[in-house]
Parts: structure tokens; sequence; C-alpha cells
């Protein structure tokens, strides 16, 4: 949010506050040039300037501001779900669901075209149209206004001065244009900033984590889930009911289960994003709710599926989780997560700005440097949600490479959807609809016969499939 939302804030100040101050000058100048010559031809031009600028507030104003609001909303929702729909299409595969599995992009989808259609055809259509039409035809009362002057004009005898203010306003016309279109401009970069300014204080504005009062200190990295149960709020179906289960210092959980099985949900509860409706989880011994939330930060680091960078130096950006480690330390970070070509690649090495001058890195690349920065934390317990799912082949060896860096001695709680990464998992846990409905190694599930084994098998005839078709294609 941040790193939008300061894009758009510096755009007014650094570009439109001067583009402002501009069209105002031009604005009142303007003014004064209208009735210099010939006031009467000046206030028809004027007339169509203040129809075209009366039209372009109405679709800003009151209820439409709203219904903008809205649809901006719907704008950044369907980018969100269709980000996610791409992102989820391996699952699909794998779990041979249908399209419409994916109900969020689909509604996002209706919502964003039923809003669309809405604010097109009751707010900007005619407004618009009339704002159009009087931008750009200053004519519309400047010509009937000289048609009706000229016979005084002709009796009275300067027909030459008339011509010229004619011709004058003719011309001068088109300025208004200009500046309406400047204003326009003006007045969006406005509305831009202001909402965001609105999404930064949303998050500035939103409550704090309660503290406890005799905060208790977790004892190692062992961590319970208690007969834990957690509703969205809003939500009429609980994400997870009764969910147990315990995870041993230094060993490693999967989660895995169909697409809203609720394995996101029961990660996010360790760290606190959310505090649980019933039950209890626990970090080395302690409700997480009773360990001081800093603390409990310390405890966990986080390899979530989109790993967000930010538009900063990479030295940076893998220090956000320990500012005080050393730049000895960072590379070592950066070493050990598998991103020595990356730095060997950029122009400044470690202190290659991200985002700007034209430094992008790939996805898998991003991941990488993530998984750096959760070495550099040193946590004991580590969350680790999807975080190879959408890497390509070359990057997926280094990053498996990095993993068993980070996970070394560390209680480990993974997300996976690819089975070929939890096989060798101490305990997979399969959530589906919230709740657990198997758990035990790798081996004791595929002889159980049950959901695992069915995902398993799915999964391997998968995998062949696309041997098979390899092959053919060669
Ligand atoms: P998984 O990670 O297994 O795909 P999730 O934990 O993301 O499953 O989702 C579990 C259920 O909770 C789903 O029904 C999902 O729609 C719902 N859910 C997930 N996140 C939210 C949220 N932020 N608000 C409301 N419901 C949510």
């Amino acid at each position: 949010r941040l790193d939008a939302a300061a894009a758009d804030t510096e755009t007014l100040l650094a570009h439109n506050l001067a583009d402002i101050v501009g069209t105002i000058t031009l604005f009142i100048a303007m003014l004064v040039m209208m009735f210099v010559f010939d006031w009467r031809m000046g206030a028809a031009c004027l007339l169509a300037a203040v129809i075209s600028i009366a039209a372009m507030f109405s679709m800003m104003g009151g209820k439409n501001a709203r219904i903008m609001a809205e649809y901006q909303a719907a704008q950044d929702r369907i980018t969100k779900a269709g980000t996610e729909y791409v992102r989820g299409i391996p699952v699909v595969k794998i779990f041979q669901q249908t399209v419409y599995s994916f109900k969020a992009f689909q509604q996002a989808i209706e919502d964003y075209s039923n809003k669309s259609e809405y604010y097109q055809a009751n707010v900007c259509r005619i407004p618009q149209s009339i704002n159009l039409t009087f931008t750009e035809g200053a004519f519309v009362f400047l010509v009937p206004a000289a048609l009706f002057l000229a016979p005084g004009v002709l009796a009275s005898g300067d027909f030459a001065g008339f011509v010229t203010n004619f011709a004058f306003y003719a011309v001068f016309s088109a300025i208004i244009s200009t500046a309406l279109a400047k204003i326009m401009f003006a007045a969006s970069g406005m509305m831009l900033a202001s909402t965001a300014l609105g999404r930064i204080n949303q998050v500035m504005c939103a409550p704090e984590l309660k503290k406890p009062e005799h905060p208790q200190k977790p004892r190692d990295g062992r961590v319970e889930f208690e007969d834990v149960s957690f509703t969205y709020n809003g939500a009429e179906t609980p994400a997870l009911s009764h969910v147990s289960f315990t995870v041993e210092p230094g060993r490693t959980v999967a989660l895995v289960g169909p697409s809203g099985g609720g394995k996101t949900t029961a990660a996010s509860l360790i760290p606190r994003f959310w505090d649980v409706t019933s039950g209890m989880v626990k970090v080395g011994g302690a409700d997480v709710r009773q360990i001081d939330p800093h603390v409990l930060m310390e405890q966990i680091a986080f390899v979530f599926q989109n790993s967000r960078l930010f538009k900063a130096s990479i030295l940076e950006n893998v220090r956000a989780s320990r500012p005080n480690a050393t730049r000895g330390e960072v590379r070592a970070a950066l070493m050990a997560a598998q991103c020595g070509d990356i730095l060997e690649k950029l122009p400044k090495g470690i202190d290659t700005q991200l985002g700007s001058e034209g430094t992008y890195l790939s996805g898998g690349e991003q991941q990488r440097i993530a998984l750096a920065r959760a070495i550099l934390k040193d946590a004991p317990i580590v969350v680790l949600d999807e975080a190879t799912a959408f890497a390509d082949p070359e990057n997926e060896a280094l990053i498996q490479k990095a993993f068993t860096t980070l996970t070394k001695g560390r209680t480990v709680i993974m997300i996976a959807h690819r089975l070929s990464t939890v096989v060798g998992a101490d305990k997979i846990l399969v959530l589906e609809g919230g709740r657990v409905v198997e758990q035990g190694s790798h081996r004791e599930l595929v002889e159980t016969g049950g959901l695992y084994a069915r995902m398993w098998a799915d999964y391997n005839q998968s995998v062949q499939w696309k041997i098979t078709s390899e092959e053919e294609a060669k």
C-alpha cells in the first residue's frame, strides 16, 4: 500500500501541483482576456466553458463520488482476483476442478461488469457528452452571438473591428479546451491522491493488537493447535473447525488439501494475522495471545506465495527482517538463499535499487530474495506458503537448496499444493472444508487409501501425462 499510494501522492506533489498553479493562472488570464475586446462574445465563450466544467464536476460530486469509488474498488478486485486465478491454474489442473471453482474471480468479473455498466450509463453518459460537446465547441454560443450582434455592428459601421474581434475569440476558444483539459487532469490527480491517502489511513487507523498484561515467553519452537475454530468476519461458515495438531520443535508439517480447505487460514493464525474464534494456538507452550506481539514476531519467519519486495536496495529489502544486521550478515543470508547469480548480474550488486532504473526481478528471483530475508531473521519457526509454486524450473532447483538451509533445525509449517515437495515431511495434515480429514506420514496416508491417496494418484498421473506429452512432442 505504501509503495502504490506513495506513487500516487508523489505524482500530485511533484507534477500536478505545478500544473495546478499554471492552470489557475491560465484560467484567470483567460477570464480577463475574454472581456477585453468584446465582452458579449467573451461571455458566449465563457458560457460554454461554465457548462462544460459544471458537467465535469457533476460526475465527481455527491452520490457519484461514492459510485466512482465503488467502481474503482471493483477494478482493484478484478486485478487481484485475476492474478490469483492465473497463479492458481496449476491447482485447478492437479485437483481437476472446473474453472467455476474460482468463484472469487467469476464474481469479481460480474461485479466489475455491473458496476462499470451502471457507472457509464447512469453517471457518465449525459454529463460526459455535455462536457465534451462544450469543451470542444465554444462555437455553439460564439457563432449565434456574433450573428446576433452583426446587424447592430453593420449599422454602426465598425465592421472590420468586429470581424477582428470574432477572429480573436474563435482562436481563443481553442485555448479554453486546453485549459479545461488541464483542470480535469489536475482534478483527477487530486482525487487519486486523496483515495491513496484514504488507503494509507485504513492501515494507520487499524486497531492495534491487544498486548497481554502478563506476557509469557515461548519455551521452544513447538506449535500446537488445540481444538481451533475460526470464522472470518462476515462469513457464514467457519474457515477452520475443531482443528488440533502439534508440530514438535524442529519438525516439518505439510498442510495439503483442496483449494479453500483452510491451509492459509491455519498458517495465518500462528503469527496472529487473526485471532481464533475458539480454541487455542500455542507457540513454545504459550497461547499466542499471551505472548508480546514483538516477541511472537521474532519467533516466526514467513515466505508467502506473493512475497513482496520494496522499491529499495536489495540490502534494505533483506534487512527488513532484522534491521540491525550487518552488511556481511545480509550477504551471507543472500548466499545461503542462492542469490549469488542475482548479485553478480546487477550493476551495483547488493546496493542495486529494485523497481527502478529497469531493475525488475523474475518471480523466482524475488522468491529467493524473500528467502534470504527469512534466513536472516533466524527465527525458530518458519511458515512457508506454496513458496515454489510458480518458480521456473531453473529457479526451482535453487529455491529447493535455499529451503534446505532455511528449514534446517527449525519447526516448519509448509503449505503445499505440489505433492512432490511434501513427501519428506514428518507429518502431513489433509485439510478439507476447514477440518483435518487425515493426518500421518506420506506412507501412512497412501496406505490408508483416503483423500490423500487419491490426490497422490492424481498427482502422479499429471506428472506422467506431462512426461508422455513431452516425449510425444519430440
Ligand atoms: P486454502 O489455503 O486451503 O486454499 P484458505 O485458508 O485460503 O484455504 O480459505 C479457507 C476458507 O476461508 C475459504 O472458504 C475461503 O473462501 C475463506 N477465506 C479465506 N480468506 C478469507 C478472508 N480474508 N475473508 C473471508 N473469507 C476468507
